[in-house]
């Protein structure tokens, strides 16, 4: 098959299965992969084990005394971390958790390194079950080893489990989404299972409406009149979702009620860059976790540092910040912020690592670069085809449920993956902007 075929072929079943966003006001084809990605079987087995493994960490690690003692600098220092403390009570509700995550890796020389964690708003599993079968379609006959992937399927399997084990009469998941949503078709996919096929009520509300509609009723939270069990967050991850002080007074409605929060506050703090970086070291590791479940974790790990952090890196000795200037290609800054297009690479590293003061040092990490090799990737963009040298990075979904007072989960699942590959040089991995595509992985 020739790959203007193939490129018409998935223009065609991504519109048929709703692999769709919205770009420009108009409803456009997510960037597709034409040609599957081969990574080792290996590096696909080490991230799954890892990312079992991780939650039960962030669930440990998410522990107030913990969460205050390593990020204080950051709450004087940033005013999102401040307000998110503020948004969870001391007399919290004691509930159940329930973690949606995605642990995302690349595939270094090495094996599998994290590249980070998204316990909030993990999106695109929906979307990536769907490109598994684009690339069986697109395959059929031939064979290659594909890992089923039905990661949305399970999602709403996970959410609909936990919704009726605690549901109450009436009630409902609330879905919580930022206004203007470009990738609104991954939730939509949700959202209509969750009604659809589990019978489960489900509303979609913005931050703004629950802070100026919702209640607390004996404990539980109230939306439009029905009791809420479950509210699933995919905004909120950025301070640009908290315009106004309402948008806040539905943080705290929340974590004040019965609502199981998909993510808690504790579960975002715990979820920040700098928690990541404590959690890079051995030490702290062992707070948590048994020695081997501590080994895993730590060779799933590249090096991270706070800027005026002394390290030993390579045989240097030196600050962080001393290391990543004489370094640049070998480091990445990042600050406390999720969603993309935050980070800084090389030339820009260098500049905003001689601009930072000591106190707005607080607010970022250093993270060492993970290498890889690449490979070549033919992709459908803005139905144009595109085909160059690519680096990748995995994502493994996961489903976790904890009840106060049990010590084994009541939920601790795999779901599927979500492969995100991107031209070489570039050094950012955002679909929805276009900077990488959906791929598919066949295992060698
Ligand atoms: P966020 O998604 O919260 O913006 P990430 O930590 O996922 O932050 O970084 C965004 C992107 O930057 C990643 O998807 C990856 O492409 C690139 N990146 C981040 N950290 C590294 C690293 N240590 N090595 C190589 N690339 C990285
Ligand atoms: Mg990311």
């Amino acid at each position: 098959v020739n790959v203007s075929e193939l490129a018409a072929e998935a223009r065609e079943y991504a519109i048929c299965h709703g692999i769709l966003r919205y770009r420009e006001g108009q409803i456009a084809h997510l960037p597709i992969t034409l040609r599957p990605c081969s990574l080792p079987q290996a590096f696909y087995e080490q991230g799954r084990q890892a990312t079992l493994l991780f939650n039960y960490l962030y669930h440990e690690a998410a522990r107030r005394d913990f969460l205050e003692e390593h990020l204080g600098a950051a709450r004087d220092a940033d005013p999102f971390v401040a307000n998110l403390f503020e948004a969870w009570p001391r007399d919290a509700h004691e509930k159940p958790t329930l973690y949606l995550t995605r642990n995302d890796y690349m595939p270094s020389q090495d094996g599998a390194r994290q590249v980070e964690a998204n316990l909030m708003a993990a999106s695109l599993a929906a979307m990536s079950e769907r490109v598994d079968g684009l690339v069986r379609y697109l395959y059929q006959g031939e064979s290659l080893n594909l890992p089923v992937n039905r990661s949305g399927t399970k999602l709403t399997r996970c959410m609909a489990e936990t919704f009726h084990r605690y549901k109450k009469p009436g009630s409902r998941i609330l879905f919580v989404i930022p206004p203007g949503e470009s990738n609104a078709f991954d939730q939509r996919v949700l959202q209509t299972r969750l009604q659809v096929d589990h019978d489960i009520p489900v509303r979609r509300v913005s931050l703004q409406e629950l802070g100026e509609g919702g209640e607390l009723r004996a404990g539980d939270l109230y939306y439009g009149g029905a009791p809420v069990t479950l509210v699933y967050f995919r905004a909120g991850y950025t301070p640009d979702h908290y315009p106004t002080e309402s948008c806040w007074r539905a943080r705290r409605l929340i974590e004040e009620s019965s609502a199981i929060s998909v993510p808690s506050v504790a579960t975002q703090l715990v979820n920040t860059k700098k928690i990541q970086q404590v959690l890079n070291q051995r030490d702290v590791l062992l707070q948590f976790l048994d020695p081997q479940a501590a080994d895993v974790l730590q060779n799933a790990q590249v090096r991270l540092a706070s800027l005026d952090q002394k390290i030993s890196w390579r045989g240097q000795e030196a600050s962080a910040r001393e290391i990543a200037l004489a370094h640049p290609e070998e480091w990445v800054l990042k600050p406390f912020r999720e969603g993309g297009g935050n980070n800084f690479f090389g030339a820009e590293l260098v500049q905003q690592l001689r601009r930072l003061d000591a106190a707005e040092a607080q607010a970022y990490v250093l993270m060492e670069m993970i290498r890889q090799t690449p490979f070549r990737g033919v992709r459908l963009v803005q139905e144009q085809v595109l085909d160059s040298s690519c680096v990748t990075e995995m994502g493994h979904y996961t489903a976790h449920l904890r009840e106060p007072g049990r010590s084994a989960p009541l939920i601790d699942e795999l779901l599927g993956y979500l492969l995100r590959s991107k031209d070489a040089h570039s050094s950012e991995a955002f679909v929805l902007g276009d900077h990488s595509y959906l791929d598919a992985v066949t295992l060698a």
